[in-house]
């Protein structure tokens, strides 16, 4: 059952983890049963599919988005999201800080990585991180808080520990260059990862298959 299942991982992780529930494809009903479990945060990959969730559930969860954001949906992205996991362009950056101006709101964002540039296309690469951080610390209504990553999709996840290694390496230097305040989340793992990824510093998840079961 999805209550059992959310429990388990709850127990699983340690309280300093934040558990983002990833709910691509999952209907309403569902979400609002693991919400009743204790679900603080919802992670959706697609903008409009979000925005008729938030339209039913609200404000009483978190939403964060976890899928690549297109430009042109940079406007309801800023409405709906309390936070975007997923930034991975300076262009990007600057239509987020543009919508949130307009609406004076500032958007907590993670920026991703491309800890594995060999499987992966969307996210910055590791040696263009420090540049990008610069650019984007001149976008007042954005607040940088931290980093996401996805790896390496692999069948076993102890091949995936050297993107998360690699990804939390930079986060550490980051911190002591940058030196932000808010600078707090590292999000790496999901249902097949999670352990491996928070044994190397992740405290925010995102797991879908392991409680709902298989897309
Ligand atoms: C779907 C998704 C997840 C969760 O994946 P599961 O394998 O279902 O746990 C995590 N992060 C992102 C970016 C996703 O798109």
């Amino acid at each position: 059952m999805l209550k059992d299942n959310f429990e388990n991982i709850l127990k699983e992780i340690p309280p300093n983890v934040e558990l983002v529930v990833a709910a691509k494809s999952r209907t309403v009903k569902e979400i609002e049963e693991v919400i009743s479990a204790g679900a603080k945060i919802i992670g959706e990959n697609y903008v409009k599919e979000a925005g008729e969730k938030y339209a039913l559930i609200g404000k009483k969860v978190e939403w964060h988005l976890i899928g690549h954001l297109q430009k042109n949906k940079v406007k309801d992205a800023v409405r709906i999201f309390d936070m975007i996991e997923s930034l991975d362009s300076a262009d990007l950056a600057a239509a987020i800080n543009k919508e949130c101006r307009k609406v004076q709101k500032i958007m907590p964002v993670l920026i991703e990585i491309n800890s594995a540039a060999e499987w992966q296309k969307a996210g910055i690469l590791p040696e263009d991180f420090n540049a990008f951080m610069e650019e984007i610390l001149k976008l007042k209504a954005i607040k940088p808080m931290g980093l996401m990553t996805m790896g390496a999709l692999l069948k076993n996840p102890q091949d995936m520990r050297p993107f998360f290694e690699k990804t939390r390496q930079i986060f550490e230097k980051a911190k002591k260059i940058f030196m932000l305040n808010d600078w707090k989340y590292l999000s790496m793992g999901m249902s097949d990862s999670y352990k491996v990824a928070i044994e190397e510093g992740a405290n925010m998840v995102r797991i879908g298959t392991a409680i709902f079961g298989p897309r």
